[in-house]
């Protein structure tokens, strides 16, 4: 019997590592990394918390070295995927019921396995699987998974304890009920934390979840599991399943017991999935919930007031960190034309120091691009801005896939601000710049705000407060995260919740209250404690 009120532990941010030259932590996670590297693994399905074995398998392969073989991930088949959903849907009977503060106490339990014994080997995981440097893979696998678990709880806390008024004689009491069904998270490959949060988030709500990660993400998928098991996540709370991603979404859309999505990732595949889950609808038990982070083309837009070198800083930390594969990373550039040449020259002289290899060696600020079509990707995209007359390279547009997949940080300047790098999304450390005239300030709002489909994040740099004013107000539905003199990548859990709109997403803020609404269907009960008597009124008298 618990007869108490719980509070949970006041949520901070993990303090970052900075993995300085004799650190006991760059000790480790090297060490990490060195046995990872020179092992392979192989890595099942796991439904209602054992290992499952398959038929077929795919290879793991770091994409700074692809052809080092990392180990095997076992492919589901549709018969997987049903076992999947009855292994939720079993587990959910006794973990919708199971206390909150238990509930909570598992995932806080995460957040220090991950703080402590599981901090080396989950950077060193995303260092391989996804070539993060070991300052990328601290600030996401680490610090900001740590962020999500922690501050879930404190929000999941809050949620709970928002209740009605009761009138005179009576109680009314909210209690948040988890979806009925289970719910589906699909994963990204480029942040460890947003594939342990898009499941934890749903699980720590009560929820049963199947999770699919991301094929270039299996390798620290596996040890998100680890944790969740290790932290006493009971068996069938998550099942996680690999393979073909549009048969799993098949099997899985056809469920009557399908309550939602949890999606991040492109925003084509998003609406492939929303439509659908609108043509299988009338198969639903409940009207499912569809929550999807998707695609950006994220902006810095500099005023003629703007400091040069806080410019070019934002454009080399906002573009080119972890290659440009932030959904929040800027890929599209506006400089007033009296400031532009000394923006671009500051710029140009910081990507000379730049140097590009394995994240293994701490010195390098870029690593290679996810997969060989990321790769392709960007290599066309340089190429066909090589050959056009309005494009010009001002710096980079090498390329090589001899070993990793490697694209050189690119800078391009455009003389058409609807030019195919200014609207479409990459995913690569490619950005491109268009001069404006200073006078067309208010124009280039407009520009800004009308360019692309995408509204996800955004910079304005000024140190005039007019223009920033004038900027909040035209880009109002231009970013769902917007940045004042700061780069527009790297929002903090508790700090910046995250989302965007448009074609970026519903915007239900990652790491906020508001998303884990998304995954509770409140039930109001209302106790009268004396109930009435007699049917008439007093004005009938
Ligand atoms: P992706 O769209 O290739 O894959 C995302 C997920 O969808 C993966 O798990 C993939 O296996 C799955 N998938 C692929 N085809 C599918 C299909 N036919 N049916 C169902 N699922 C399918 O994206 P990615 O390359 O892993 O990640 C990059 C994308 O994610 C970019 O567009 C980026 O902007 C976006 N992203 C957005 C946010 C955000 O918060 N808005 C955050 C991270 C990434």
């Amino acid at each position: 019997m618990n007869n108490s009120i719980h509070n949970v532990p006041i949520p901070v941010n993990e303090p970052i590592l900075d993995y300085a030259p004799g650190s006991p932590e760059k000790a480790a996670v090297l060490n990490a990394y060195e046995k990872m590297y020179n092992s392979t693994i192989e890595i099942p399905l796991k439904i209602d918390g054992k290992e499952v074995k398959t038929s077929e398998k795919a290879s793991m392969a770091p994409p700074h070295n692809h052809q080092h073989i990392l180990g095997h991930y076992h492919k589901a088949e549709a018969q997987h995927i049903k076992d999947a959903i009855a292994s939720c849907l079993t587990a959910r009977k006794a973990w919708s019921q199971m206390p909150w503060p238990s509930r909570a106490s598992i995932f806080l339990k995460a957040a220090e396995l991950i703080a402590g014994p599981y901090r080396a080997k989950i950077n060193a995981a995303t260092m391989l699987a996804q070539s993060k440097t070991v300052h990328q893979a601290e600030i996401d696998a680490a610090c900001e998974f740590i962020d999500f678990l922690r501050f879930n709880v404190a929000y999941m806390e809050e949620i709970y304890s928002d209740q009605p008024l009761s009138g005179e004689g009576l109680w009314n009491r909210l209690s948040y009920r988890p979806l009925e069904g289970f719910v589906y998270a699909v994963s990204p490959f480029n942040f460890t934390a947003i594939a342990g949060n898009l499941c934890s988030s749903v699980a720590m709500m009560g929820n049963t979840v199947l999770w699919k990660p991301s094929d270039h993400q299996v390798f620290s998928a596996k040890i998100i599991m680890d944790v969740f098991e290790e932290a006493g996540l009971p068996p069938g709370v998550i099942n996680m399943v690999f393979g073909d991603p549009e048969m799993i979404t098949n099997e899985v859309l056809q469920s009557e017991d399908f309550a939602g999505i949890h999606y991040t990732g492109s925003t084509t595949i998003f609406k492939a999935i929303w439509t659908k889950i609108g043509a299988n609808i009338n198969r639903y038990k409940t009207y499912p919930r569809i929550v999807g982070e998707t695609g950006g083309k994220d902006f810095i837009l500099a005023h003629p007031t703007a400091h040069p070198q806080a410019v070019a800083t934002g454009i080399i930390r906002g573009a080119f960190e972890f290659q440009g594969q932030k959904c929040s990373a800027a890929s599209r550039v506006y400089l007033p034309e009296s400031i532009a040449d000394d923006i671009l020259d500051r710029v140009i002289a910081d990507m000379d120091s730049l140097k590009m290899g394995s994240p293994a060696d701490f010195s390098n600020f870029i690593t290679a691009v996810i997969h060989n079509g990321a790769f392709q990707r960007l290599k066309n995209a340089i190429e066909q801005a090589k050959k056009d007359p309005q494009v010009e390279i001002l710096k980079g547009g090498g390329y090589d896939d001899s070993k990793g997949y490697f694209i050189e940080p690119t800078l391009v300047r455009t003389t058409n601000p609807h030019y195919t790098t200014m609207e479409t999304e990459l995913f690569g450390p490619l950005v491109t710049v268009y001069v404006y005239k200073d006078e067309e300030w208010s124009n280039t709002l407009q520009l800004v705000d009308g360019t692309s489909p995408y509204a996800l994040t955004g910079a304005v740099y000024a140190q005039d407060r007019y223009a920033v004013e004038e900027a909040l107000v035209a880009l109002e539905d231009a970013a769902g995260n917007f940045y004042i003199n700061d780069k527009p990548t790297g929002a903090v859990v508790g700090q910046q919740p995250f989302g965007g709109a448009r074609a970026s997403g519903t915007n239900d803020k990652a790491g906020s209250a508001a998303n884990l609404t998304r995954w509770v269907s409140p039930r109001l009960v209302k106790e009268t404690l004396v109930p009435a008597t007699d049917y008439r009124y007093p004005f009938l008298g």
